[in-house]
């Protein structure tokens, strides 16, 4: 792939155009640290215009069937298929990530597509009867109208698309805006999806978070704004959101544990640290960056651990198909992780704990021990590459720990004994919890979404369905 600047533009009601200001933004990549495209720099007056592109849009497609619905759903899943390598060639570019796990990502995204292209035929929901006396009842489920999506940097195509097969399948237009770092796999996709889409049922705004996003929110026309990213952000959303009282669904931040009982395989639970929590680098709002382990079993896993961290193989993304680990995704971040690690007083770090290379972005593979549950690095999220290991007394302890963050988003528990398992799932409050694995056991069938600070609303599944569906009461008086 070529590292030559390419020019994109924003797609709004249907057409390609530039920022009404005429500003543009560069695009890094961040294994290199050389610019590699320019976008729009959007402003309010360009969301202001895809709203109206939308507004435009919206009576025809609220006559489309359930199945015309999921054709479009179905195309786009299509065009992703056929376009699989070039996508994921980009999403490495622009994202730093291994071509493995951008190869990955593509076919689960058009699985995606495709599951809501099938959801949309599948609405369910009460019977129509006679609850009241001497009249029927029934139930609508609704589209809510002009939706926003607004999409993090760490899986930039495959995010946009957990939020546009939900969004279209239950009948609403979308106004989608990339993360400002990674806005190319979006713009591509849809460049290459053109066709299909009806003009303003899809638009991509490219912009800063503020105005671009804030604007999205602001817009009283919008109904609902869908964010993943950070939790901060998703606060900030939500009060902006209040003035509109439009609604909001937020995938934020986590700070998932890794429970190791006593009775589990040191050697099956280090390769799952090493996939967990430094897949993407580390910057995966479900990575396994907290491993909270049994006293008994403490030293054997890191026996286990520190070999299999070390033999990641780090690099530039498209230097090899075997490269495990990219950099991160910014100056910014790598100085971000690295500030926790600085700040880490009283922690040993056990391998890692620096950069890597003369260019780039990239942070050592790092374990940490020696950390305290109240730690800055136990507590907040780092989102890279690092993983703390901590040591448990007791099961009551281990819980205790694991649920002691203001995240809920993931957690998972390793232990051959099913009862315990039974018993700790029941107690760790996070919105998905694995049972011998960590992170890669995600399907589009089962919803992903967070407890407490990780925010509310489901990704993915049916469930995801009903956050972008509204409900609408129809009594019929009988004669
Ligand atoms: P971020 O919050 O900095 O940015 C996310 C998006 O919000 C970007 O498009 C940004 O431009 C926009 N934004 C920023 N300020 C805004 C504002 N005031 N109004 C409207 N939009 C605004 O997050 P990020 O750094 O891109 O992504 C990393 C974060 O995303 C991590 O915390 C990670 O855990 C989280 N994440 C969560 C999930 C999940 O499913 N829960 C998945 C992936 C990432």
């Amino acid at each position: 792939m070529s590292t030559t600047t390419t020019t994109y533009k924003a797609f709004i009601g249907g057409e390609w155009v530039d920022a009404a200001s005429g500003e543009t933004m560069e695009v890094i990549n961040p294994a290199t640290g050389e610019t590699i495209a320019e976008v729009p720099r959007c402003g309010a007056e360009d969301v202001d215009r895809a709203v109206e592109a939308a507004k435009k849009a919206l009576p025809e497609w609220l006559e489309k069937t359930p199945k015309e619905r999921s054709e479009l759903l179905h195309k786009l899943a299509d065009v992703l298929d056929e376009h699989a390598e070039e996508l994921a060639q980009l999403e490495s570019l622009n994202v730093g990530k291994p071509l493995m796990a951008s190869r990955d990502e593509m076919p689960f995204s058009a699985d995606n597509l495709r599951f809501f292209a099938g959801a949309a035929r599948q609405l369910e929901g009460k019977s129509a009867g006679e609850y009241i006396e001497g009249y029927t009842s029934l139930i609508r489920r609704e589209p809510l109208g002009i939706v926003g999506g607004i999409c993090p940097w760490n899986y930039p195509l495959m995010m946009a698309v957990w939020k546009m097969g939900p969004a279209l399948a239950a009948g609403n237009v979308q106004i989608l805006k990339p993360s400002e770092q990674t806005p190319l796999t979006l713009l591509r996709f849809v460049q290459l999806a053109e066709e299909v889409i009806p003009p303003g049922v899809l638009q991509v705004v490219t912009g800063d978070g503020v105005p671009a996003g804030e604007r999205i929110v602001q817009h009283p026309d919008v109904r609902l704004v869908s964010l993943t990213g950070d939790v901060e952000t998703g606060k900030i959303i939500a009060r902006t959101a209040a003035d509109t009282l439009k609604r909001v669904h937020l995938e934020l931040g986590g700070k998932a544990p890794m429970v190791v009982f006593d009775d589990a395989d040191p050697k099956a639970v280090a390769e799952g640290i090493r996939l967990a929590g430094y897949w993407n680098s580390g910057q995966d709002c479900t990575a396994g960056s907290r491993v909270i382990a049994s006293a008994r079993i403490y030293d054997a896993l890191l026996e286990e651990l520190v070999p299999q961290v070390e033999s990641l193989k780090v690099g530039d993304p498209l230097s090899s198909d075997e490269i495990e680990m990219g950099s991160v995704i910014s100056k910014a971040q790598q100085e971000r992780v690295l500030g926790f690690l600085e700040r880490a007083k009283g922690a040993t770090v056990l391998t890692g704990g620096g950069t890597r290379g003369d260019r780039g972005f990239f942070v050592e593979p790092t374990v940490v021990v020696d950390v305290k549950q109240e730690d800055e690095i136990v507590q907040n999220e780092v989102f890279g590459p690092v993983v703390t290991v901590q040591r448990f007394a007791d099961d009551d302890e281990a819980i205790r720990w694991a649920n002691d963050v203001r995240y809920g988003l993931a957690a998972s528990v390793w232990t051959r004994d099913v009862g315990r398992a039974m018993n700790a799932v029941r107690k760790l409050q996070f919105g998905t919890v694995w049972v011998n694995d960590h992170l890669l056991p995600i399907t589009s069938e089962m919803p992903h979404g967070g407890y407490k600070q990780s925010g509310y609303g489901k990704d993915m599944s049916s469930y995801s369905m009903e956050e972008y569906t509204q409900i609408k009461h129809v009594a019929f008086k009988l004669a």
